[in-house]
């Protein structure tokens, strides 16, 4: 028989210690609330949020609400990136870079002014480049990029120790990490959900959320509840280089190529839709390898230092924040899909509103699961 392993109720239970789950443990910390997060693996952030590439890509949207989203996340950054530095000692590695998105065919030059018009004529920023223009701004790009878009705001950070940063800010501040956890079904009384059952016991709680990325659909569906939530592979290429060959991500060819401080590069990532299979397989590091040399040639010769493989939450459309409709006090954080790693800081912060002040700063109705 499962024991229940805390007699007293945990005010708030977080199910999933991805970034998402860390981002509300630390927000809701911020405010006196001691979560208790649990995760099945045995350290926190080891699934996408480990995986990401960390590019803070603004641009992804020019179509509100989704766009406004992404912008206030974006502006938590510096202030954040500060606050975690001084709790923890963890630089996260934020750097306001911008991004190079450069084009090799007509067809990818098309895409990309279309994206970087759409901004301008919505009052955000992107700079259009002539292929010399690019080539300044970036010398080891493709002779035969054809020009180039230059996001000034999209930023980048080094997700692994944002996760990282958060979990051991929360944990500062009093929140409970049981790592090792698995949550295999919901404790009810009277229609309620009380509490959570998992391999190592029961634990009882006021209010729960579910941040378990691409498993959220399992977890929901311990409440009858549909979440269409669905993974979507990544995989991803870690190189190195002795001396720096690019200044800042570099995107193109449906791949980006992603510099790192210590001389570490990122480069991917491939988009498949395999269910939870997350092998790395040769021709999807094939796929990747094809696509950046011919962005950046010189990275052919640079020392691979591993692959990786995540799997992105993938929604419907948006991500879904906010209540259940069959159960008050059940909260759902899950399916950011691309942009995970931009959104968590503006999600930690509103699910983090929603629990204690029962309304949040910005309107979470466009993103409820209808
Ligand atoms: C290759 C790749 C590149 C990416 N690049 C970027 C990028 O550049 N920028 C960006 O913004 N985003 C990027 N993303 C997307 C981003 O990584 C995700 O959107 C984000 O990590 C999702 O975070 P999460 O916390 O929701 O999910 P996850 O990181 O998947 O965390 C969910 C956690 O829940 C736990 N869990 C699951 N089931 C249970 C259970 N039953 N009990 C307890 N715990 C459970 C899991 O073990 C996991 O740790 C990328 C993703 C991939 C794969």
């Amino acid at each position: 028989m499962i024991e229940t392993l805390n007699q007293t109720k945990a005010k708030v239970i977080i199910i999933g210690g991805g970034i998402i789950g860390c981002s509300i443990a630390y927000y809701l910390a911020k405010t006196g609330i001691e979560a208790i997060v649990i995760e099945k693996e045995n350290c926190v952030g080891s699934a996408a949020s480990w995986a990401a590439a960390g590019i803070l890509a603004c641009r992804a949207s020019t179509r509100n609400p989704y766009a406004e989203l992404c912008r206030h996340s974006l502006a938590l950054y510096p202030s954040l990136a500060k606050e975690l530095q001084k709790i923890t000692g963890i630089n996260i590695e934020f750097t306001q870079s911008g991004v190079l998105c450069i084009f090799l065919t007509e067809d990818e030059k098309k895409n990309w002014e279309g994206l970087a018009q759409r901004r301008l004529n919505n009052g955000y920023t992107a700079e259009i480049l002539s292929s010399e223009d690019a080539q300044t701004l970036e010398p080891a790009i493709s002779k035969k990029a054809l020009g180039g878009v230059y996001f000034p705001d999209d930023a980048q950070v080094r997700n692994p120790r944002l996760v990282k940063a958060f979990a051991c800010a929360a944990s500062k501040l009093g929140t409970k990490f049981l790592t090792g956890y698995s949550v295999d079904q919901f404790l009810f009384s009277n229609n309620q959900v009380i509490g959570i059952k998992s391999n190592k016991g029961n634990i009882l709680g006021d209010q729960f959320v579910i941040a378990t990325g691409p498993w959220s659909h399992q977890i929901a569906n311990f409440l009858n509840v549909n979440l269409p939530v669905k993974p979507a592979k990544g995989q991803m290429i870690i190189a190195e280089t002795a001396e720096p060959i690019i200044n800042r991500p570099i995107h193109g060819l449906e791949t980006y190529i992603v510099p790192r401080a210590d001389g570490k590069l990122w480069v991917g990532p491939t988009i498949e839709d395999v269910g939870f299979d997350n092998r790395t397989t040769l021709s999807g590091i094939h796929q990747i390898l094809a696509s950046a040399t011919q962005l950046v040639p010189m990275l052919a010769n640079k020392t691979l230092l591993k692959t990786s493989a995540g799997l992105r939450p993938k929604a419907k459309r948006k991500p879904y924040l906010g209540k259940l409709t069959q159960y008050d006090n059940v909260i759902v954080a899950s399916g950011h899909y691309k942009n995970g790693i931009l959104l968590a800081p503006i999600t930690g912060k509103l699910i983090a509103e929603l629990i204690t002040q029962n309304n949040t700063s910005l309107s979470l109705e466009p993103f409820g699961i209808k």
